[in-house]
């Protein structure tokens, strides 16, 4: 017998309604069977006694087929094992008693009762048999009834194969259920164990790259430190975060961005031995855990290796990408007892090496808490200036080195607070562009530098040139078209009389947004100058691309001019470059008659610079622009 692809259930209440209704089906067949089996000798042998029972029990089954169909299925079982009961109770009484073969039925209904019967049934059942057998057996020992045992013949065999073809076709039934129903078990529990596998690897590994994500990080963590405990070694903890990620996801897409961080989580795992742990915290963070380490400088080595591993160009859909990492390190127990202060520590020490020119590692020391404290304080100033309009623009003048002629000047912004005096630039600008408060500030810069310089125009120095810090960071997060062209319509200044000061670090990029941004700025006019030109990178394509104006050449070479050579070397590089391309120089920092002497000999065209004027405010600077040329 084939067991059916319905879901079967356990025997009894539980197999789904249409299995037992085959199965009620079924065996009522198997039982018309045998009671037809068991009349045929009977018949041939015209011995019409055992006829009416058997013939009562046939109709019986009819009307059982009748039920079922009509889906009364619980009556159809109950009729089925009445009747059945009744005919074997009268085929023993009037046969032979408690030793006629038709008693070998009892168990057969039994089993049945219990597949397919309810609970009550079963039990009745079971009483009804136990009062038939007792009954007989006080009819039998009281005289009251003698059975009569009939001879052993052919008929004999009929009736008990009868029986045991009703029995064997149940019991095959209920043990197929039950195979069917244990194999379902069975298999439901593989899915079972399967789905919580999954659900485990999920719960403890990143979808993307499938490595272990912060639970787990923090779970091997806190093995690696009892242990670490146990045997007086320390912990490694390294924060690494991308360089280059973001420009990769904003330029080539998610997509590539994804690519890229699983060939990353590839070459991780690769630099790093088994027992240490690569995790990744989200986005392009990752944490490197070592379980063992001895000293700092078995650390230093991994997070150069790591550093110098992720150097190496990654193969992102045929273009060579590089991501470059930094990395913030602390160590247990020596920076921290818990994972949540020790990651905290390690990230704020990635910033550290991030700001230090990337590509770089730094050690956690508690100096760098105090300027997280201070930090903190100083961004929430920052938001309140905002608010109260508290920072001012002042101007610091550039001149023509040869004339002596003032062309333009620099606008700079200055913040004083009321009880933390002035802040440098230097110090709020880099924190301005972390937290991305500088897309307000610089917007106000924006407007503001215009409409100074449209006053002056008005007041007739029209050939002044403002020029404007713009941060990489106003590029990436801001709007910086939108910006200017809005300052520009604000104040009524001609582009042509705006520059905008960028960075080579922004120019480098190379980002698809960036070029439209440029682009878009250039056709409205807008000129734009490298600020700090030298510090940065030493690949120049990007002047030709870009249409720049002029390279400001970074006071560091200008301030010893004088006494150092290669400064000198340097500047007259510079030069002798940019009069290639058509470029103007403009010297940064000149602070005395001397360095703007030699500044002329070797060639640089304007300069701005302590010599002249610090940036002052704009009323004072007012005094430059009334001197004759
Ligand atoms: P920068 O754009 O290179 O500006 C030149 C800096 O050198 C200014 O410092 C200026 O006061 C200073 N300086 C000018 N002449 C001399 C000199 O002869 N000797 C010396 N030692 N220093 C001189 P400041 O104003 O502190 O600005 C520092 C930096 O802050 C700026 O460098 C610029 O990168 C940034 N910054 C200033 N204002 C803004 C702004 O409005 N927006 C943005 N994004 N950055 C700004
Ligand atoms: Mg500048
Ligand atoms: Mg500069």
């Amino acid at each position: 017998m084939t067991v059916s692809r319905e879901q079967p259930g356990a025997p009894g209440q539980s197999a789904p309604r249409p299995l037992r209704d085959r199965r009620l089906v079924q065996a009522t067949l198997a039982t018309c069977v045998a009671l037809c089996t068991s009349a045929i000798p009977d018949i041939l042998s015209a011995q019409w006694r055992n006829l009416p029972p058997l013939g009562v029990g046939l109709a019986a089954m009819g009307a059982v087929m009748c039920m079922v169909r009509a889906g009364r299925r619980n009556g159809a079982v109950a009729l089925m094992l009445c009747s059945l009961f009744g005919t074997v109770c009268l085929l023993m009484w009037q046969n032979g008693g408690l030793r006629d073969t038709s008693l070998l039925a009892f168990p057969c209904m039994l089993v049945f009762a219990a597949m397919l019967g309810t609970r009550r049934l079963y039990f009745g059942l079971l009483a009804a048999m136990l009062a038939m057998i007792a009954g007989l057996l006080v009819a039998e020992t009281h005289a009251w009834h003698a059975s009569r045992v009939p001879p052993l013949t052919y008929n004999t065999f009929v009736d008990l194969a009868s029986v045991l073809f009703v029995t064997s076709v149940i019991a095959w039934l209920m043990a197929s259920d039950m195979h069917a129903a244990l194999d379902a078990v069975h298999e439901q529990n593989e899915q079972m164990a399967a789905a919580q596998q999954r659900m485990e690897i999920m719960a403890t590994h990143d979808a993307l790259t499938g490595l272990p994500n912060r639970s787990l990080a923090r779970d091997r963590f806190e093995q690696a430190a009892a242990a670490a405990r146990r045997g007086e070694h320390s912990v490694a903890m390294l924060y690494l975060d991308l360089d280059n990620f973001k420009n990769v996801n904003d330029t080539l897409g998610h997509g590539s961005g994804d690519t890229l961080l699983k060939l990353v989580s590839e070459r991780l795992a690769g630099l790093l031995r088994n027992a240490d742990t690569v995790a990744r915290l989200g986005g392009d963070e990752f944490l490197l855990l070592v379980p063992e380490v001895h000293d700092g400088a078995a650390v230093a080595e991994i997070a150069n290796k790591v550093v110098s591993g992720l150097m190496a160009p990654f193969d992102v859909i045929g273009m060579e990408i590089f991501a470059g990492c930094s990395l913030g390190i602390t160590m247990f127990p020596a920076d921290g007892a818990d994972f949540d202060s020790l990651l905290k520590k390690a990230d704020i020490a990635m910033y550290r090496a991030k700001e230090s020119g990337r590509n770089a590692f730094r050690f956690w020391d508690g100096e760098m808490n105090a300027s997280v404290v201070e930090h903190v304080a100083l961004l929430s100033a920052m938001r309140t200036a905002i608010a109260h309009r508290d920072f001012t623009l002042s101007y610091q003048p550039q001149f023509d080195l040869r004339t002596g002629r003032l062309i333009g000047a620099e606008a700079l912004i200055r913040w004083r607070h009321a009880e933390m005096g002035n802040i440098s630039p230097v110090r709020f600008i880099p924190l301005a562009e972390r937290s991305g408060l500088i897309i307000p500030i610089g917007d106000w810069v924006l407007q503001e530098a215009c409409a100074q310089a449209q006053r002056w125009r008005a007041a007739g120095w029209t050939d002044l040139t403002i020029s404007v810090n713009v941060s990489p960071v106003q590029f990436k997060r801001g709007s910086v078209e939108t910006s200017v062209a809005q300052a520009l319509a604000d104040s009524g200044l001609p582009s042509a009389n705006l520059e905008l000061e960028l960075t080579e670090s922004l120019l480098i990029q190379d980002s698809l947004t960036l070029i439209e941004s440029l682009a878009t700025l250039r056709r409205m006019g807008v000129r734009f100058a490298i600020d700090d030109f030298g510090t940065g990178y030493s690949n120049l394509a990007y002047l030709k691309r870009f249409e720049v104006e002029r390279l400001k050449i970074d006071q560091t070479f200008v301030r010893r001019l004088t006494d150092d050579v290669q400064d000198q070397a340097i500047v007259r590089a510079i030069v002798q470059m940019a009069a290639s391309l058509n470029l103007y120089t403009v010297a940064e920092g000149v602070e005395d008659g001397a360095t703007l002497a030699l500044l002329g000999d070797l060639g640089c065209q304007q300069g701005q610079g302590f010599h002249w004027s610090p940036a002052v405010p704009a009323a004072e600077f007012e005094a430059f622009l009334k001197v004759p040329a």
